[in-house]
């Protein structure tokens, strides 16, 4: 299976240089991730479809730059399926006919198959898609070189998962992973592992942080990220509360109006 890079030409302050989708062609045409609807994106589509059709699209989770081009693709691709785990508040922006994907089930893709991999963490309905017999992965937003996921508490990130999902998808061995953001990864366990060893140390110095008595998260936030731009302060104080609450579950920090503390063992 080779999929094929094709760029989705929205390039944002969220998006970076903007997202890859993945075309793979075959007797079930299928593109991964559904770009945001840019006439470049669907005709670009075209251009390497080479005069098939495009049969189905598989949506990893329902971020706008993964999901909202589907109508506009519906539009150019008749006959097209939409296929994604549900989030049904998100789902309904982008109006198709979504048809659900549950995690384990098998999709026939270009002349093969695909598992889909439910990895939530960045968000709640997260697939990843996977080829077995060339050990790639489809990771959407799973990983991206170079950099951290974004994991938002208040767009129902869970930090919690976004670990458990790295260790899901180390434990099946990949060979490379082909992102929606950068490049590709031909060293997946050295970069899943790198974000493990990422959250456990920024877990440590928040836990040294509380433990001094620092207990609000916008001051978390100015002692751990220094010198950081006002515009990626709000996305630094949600990784910070992705910590804590992860803290608060695992019954080891607590919160009085606002102000967290360390629980004592
Ligand atoms: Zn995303």
């Amino acid at each position: 299976m080779k999929p094929i890079a094709i760029h989705a030409f929205n390039p944002g302050p969220y998006t970076g240089d903007g997202n890859w989708t993945w075309l793979i062609r075959g007797r079930v045409t299928t593109l991964i991730d559904a770009g945001t609807g840019d006439p470049k994106h669907l005709d670009e589509v075209e251009r390497a479809l080479e005069g098939a059709m495009l049969s189905q699209v598989l949506v990893t989770h329902g971020h706008v730059d993964h999901a909202s081009g589907a109508p506009a693709l519906a539009e150019r691709f008749p006959g097209a399926r939409f296929l994604k785990m549900p989030w049904p508040e998100r789902d309904s922006r982008w109006p198709v006919a979504w048809e659900r994907l549950e995690d384990g089930a098998t999709i026939p893709a270009g002349d093969e198959t695909l598992l889909a991999v439910h990895t939530p963490g960045h968000a709640p309905d997260h697939l990843c898609f996977w080829h077995a017999e060339s050990r790639t992965m489809l990771c959407g937003d799973l990983a991206q070189k170079g950099t951290t996921v974004y994991v938002p508490p208040n767009l129902q990130g869970d930090l919690i998962a976004y670990l458990d999902s790295l260790e899901r998808v180390l434990a099946l061995r990949p060979a490379r992973l082909l992102p929606a953001h950068g490049p590709v990864m031909d060293d997946p366990e050295s970069v899943l592992r790198g974000y493990i060893e990422h959250r456990q140390e920024r877990e440590r110095q928040i836990v040294e942080q509380l433990g001094a008595g620092v207990s609000d998260p916008d001051a978390l936030v100015a002692r751990l990220y220094r010198g950081l731009k006002d515009t990626l302060v709000p996305m630094a104080r949600e990784s910070v509360l992705a910590h804590l609450i992860k803290l608060e579950r695992e019954g080891r920090a607590g919160r009085r109006e606002g102000a967290w503390h360390m629980i004592d063992p």
